[in-house]
């Protein structure tokens, strides 16, 4: 038997309409090029995405179109999200810090017709618009007043663009199904693979991503995406705040820096804010030097790399509340989330340091599984690590114009390519990704905890630990380490004493190796492949 309710398509648009008709006195605080403090409402906000829409019209896009943007987190960067996926095109957010043949790469892959890019972006722009046959017009995100000089054609200003065109538009009827943003995996290995949202994934991920035990976004929160907008929709964030009704702060360009997120945070009354653990610690370190407080923010949720124990006690000292949480572009991108601090009564402070660095129990809609080689199941014992395994409605089915994507098995789970422990409790704790394993003596070794134990030491700015192979035990770690002091090394057999009792006594590197600098993904992660390469010829000593 059927039930008998009622099956409105889950849209983006329905996001909008709720926001513009229940919150539209709201405000949205942004940083942009032309002004340090942008502030206006959701109403007037929505009121230019109908303007942009009619542009579209204009330009004759055909539905499910691509749309890209290269932007920072601002209004009109939000804007433009709504304009696209409302409107029946596709976002396709496209993260600046990619290198030039790889932005080259994924707009002809997306075969994108407009590029939407902040003025800092165009010296990029400029350097690769010929080799992007399929973008017909770019539109520099500025006033006409601050319009930079090009010699580009087909050069559009957005201020003019909604200024030319009508704020009355009839949004069309969607599909659910169809799709409403794109946002490409910047992988180490090979080309970059498209993850294609849906109407219907998104509007389920925000339902989960609101939840309490999730990112929590109520009405009377002030939430502050630090997560950019290029790199897998701010966490749903552009998504939850419109649905909850909370107020927006977005940084602009400014999301390393300090100072400014300071600034937000006070004036602004920032009660919650989401980001990698390395825009925390450009704000912790602000604090500690200015003296500064942040005594609005509640809640910060740190994911996108592992979390060090020392950002959550440094928070601790503010007031903050620290959630973990897990998750991947192909996930929308929330997986799990860790809301423990909501009740550290609970737990001896040996047992709450323990429990709260993991990434937490997977929130309603996601469901996980560990395997070993074989594809076996292995047990919630929180000591058996495995293959991560996921599945759920806001988790992508394939990959954008990929024939086979060997991350998906035909029984509907996706390979997260991440190695993990499940705990009697279901807290999941990331040890690696499944290509950094270490591998001694047929032992896998966390090279994750081993990181995150390093950084607790207090002359120690970055941690990254790898494999190198080993004449006994076939693969032991090797630490690598920027110390705080420019330059400074640190006695190596001090440096390993340090972890004795904190972890295994087997887990503990072999060796350590100084450098000025560990190398990134575009993501922020630590590129092992590139660390790896960099100590190819490294030997143990005898
Ligand atoms: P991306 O798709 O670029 O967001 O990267 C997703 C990957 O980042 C995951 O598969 C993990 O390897 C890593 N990651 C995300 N969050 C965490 C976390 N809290 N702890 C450890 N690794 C994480």
């Amino acid at each position: 038997m059927k039930g008998l309710m009622m099956d409105i398509p889950l849209t983006v648009t329905s996001i909008m309409h709720h926001a513009e008709r229940f919150s539209g006195k709201t405000e949205i605080v942004s940083v942009s090029n032309d002004n340090p403090r942008h502030k206006y409402n959701y109403k007037e906000a929505f009121r230019r995405v109908r303007c942009l829409a009619n542009a579209f019209q204009g330009w004759k896009l055909i539905q499910g179109d691509r749309v890209a943007t290269l932007a920072w987190n601002d209004h009109r960067h939000l804007e433009t999200y709504y304009a696209t996926s409302c409107a029946g095109y596709v976002c396709h957010t496209i993260n600046p810090r990619l290198f030039p043949e790889q932005i080259i790469y994924i707009i002809n892959h997306a075969a994108d017709s407009y590029v939407f890019l902040d003025p800092d972006f165009l010296s990029l722009i400029e350097d690769v618009s010929d080799q992007c046959a399929h973008v017909r017009g770019w539109i520099v995100m500025t006033s006409s007043e601050l319009m930079p000089k090009t010699n580009m054609s087909n050069v559009i200003c957005y201020e003019t663009l909604i200024e030319e065109n009508s704020d009355e538009f009839f949004w069309p009827e969607l599909d659910e199904n169809s799709a409403c943003a794109l946002c490409y995996t910047s992988g180490t290995t090979g080309n970059p693979k498209g993850v294609l949202y849906s109407h219907r994934s998104t509007v389920l991920h925000t339902y989960g991503a609101m939840m309490p035990d999730a990112l929590n976004v109520s009405s009377s929160d002030v939430v502050l995406p630090i997560v950019p907008m290029f790199h897998v929709n701010a966490w749903g964030t552009p998504y939850c705040c419109p649905a909850a009704g909370a107020k927006m702060v977005m940084p602009g360009n400014k999301m390393g820096d300090g100072p400014t997120l300071a600034a937000l945070i006070n004036e602004e009354k920032v009660t919650t804010s989401a980001g990698v653990p390395t825009v925390w610690l450009n704000l912790l370190n602000h604090l500690r030097a200015s003296g500064e407080t942040v005594d609005s923010l509640k809640r910060v949720t740190v994911g996108g790399s592992a979390c060090p124990l020392s950002i959550m006690e440094e928070f601790d000292s503010y007031g903050v509340d620290t959630r973990h949480a897990w998750g991947m572009t192909e996930m929308s991108p929330l997986g799990t989330s860790n809301p423990t601090g909501a009740h550290r009564e609970q737990y001896s402070p040996d047992a709450f340091s323990a429990i709260r660095t993991n990434v937490g129990r997977p929130i309603y809609g996601v469901d996980v599984k560990i395997v070993d080689d074989q594809g076996l199941e292995l047990p919630w014992d929180g000591d058996a690590f495995g293959a991560l395994k996921v599945r759920g409605p806001w988790i992508c089915s394939g990959y954008y114009e990929v024939a086979n994507s060997e991350a998906h098995s035909e029984d509907g789970w996706f390979e997260t390519g991440d190695v993990a422990t499940i705990d009697a409790q279901g807290f999941v704790a990331i040890t690696d990704r499944t290509k950094d394993v270490i591998k001694s003596g047929g032992e896998w070794i966390s090279s994750i905890e081993v990181e995150n134990c390093a950084t607790g030491h207090p002359q120690v700015a970055e941690a990254a630990v790898i494999g190198r192979p080993h004449p006994k035990w076939g693969e032991r770690p090797l630490l690598i380490v920027v110390t705080l002091g420019e330059g400074e090394e640190l006695p190596v057999g001090e440096l390993k004493s340090y972890f004795e009792g904190k972890i295994a006594k087997w887990w503990i590197p072999d060796d350590v190796k100084f450098v000025a600098e560990i190398p990134h993904t575009a993501t922020g992660k630590i590129q092992k492949t590139k660390l790896r390469d960099i100590f190819k010829d490294y030997v143990f000593p005898e």
